[in-house]
């Protein structure tokens, strides 16, 4: 039991990827070189219902936590965007990136970056996808 508990803690034991996951976590690998080795898991939803999604900062290791209950309702453009944003925070310690700090965005009133602390709106994300891609990808 001690052994089990040592191995979870310390962040060896397996990580675990929900495969509904797996294409915008491989878009992340591929966009910033950066493998995700942490477990993205559905909870049903989260006590505060506003949230979408949350990078966990454990003692150990992080996860991600995504509420099932958004993520049915959310288009692939969405999606790809809130994984972008958790593994942001989870795998390049990234912060937010606020609305205002939007210097270089391509389009009036879209975010500069999937930091943003706001979704980026779905058409904005279509549209500018590469650049939010690129952007993610510079620390
Ligand atoms: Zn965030």
């Amino acid at each position: 039991m001690v052994i089990a508990f040592v191995l979870t803690a310390t962040g060896c034991g397996k990580s675990y990827i929900e495969p509904e996951f797996m294409p915008y976590v491989q878009t992340f690998e591929d966009a910033t070189g950066k493998p995700v080795n942490l477990t993205i898991r559905f909870i049903k939803q989260f006590n505060n219902d506003n949230i979408k999604a949350k990078c966990w900062d454990r003692v150990f290791t992080r996860d991600i936590e995504v509420s099932e209950k958004h993520w049915s309702g959310m288009s692939p453009s969405l999606k790809e965007a809130l994984i972008l944003h958790e593994l942001g925070h989870c795998v390049l310690n990234r912060g937010h990136i606020k609305w205002e700090d939007k210097i270089n965005a391509p389009y009036n009133n879209c975010p500069n970056s999937v930091m943003d602390p706001n979704s980026v709106p779905d058409w904005c994300y279509e549209q500018n996808r590469r650049h939010y891609l690129e952007e993610i990808s510079r620390i």
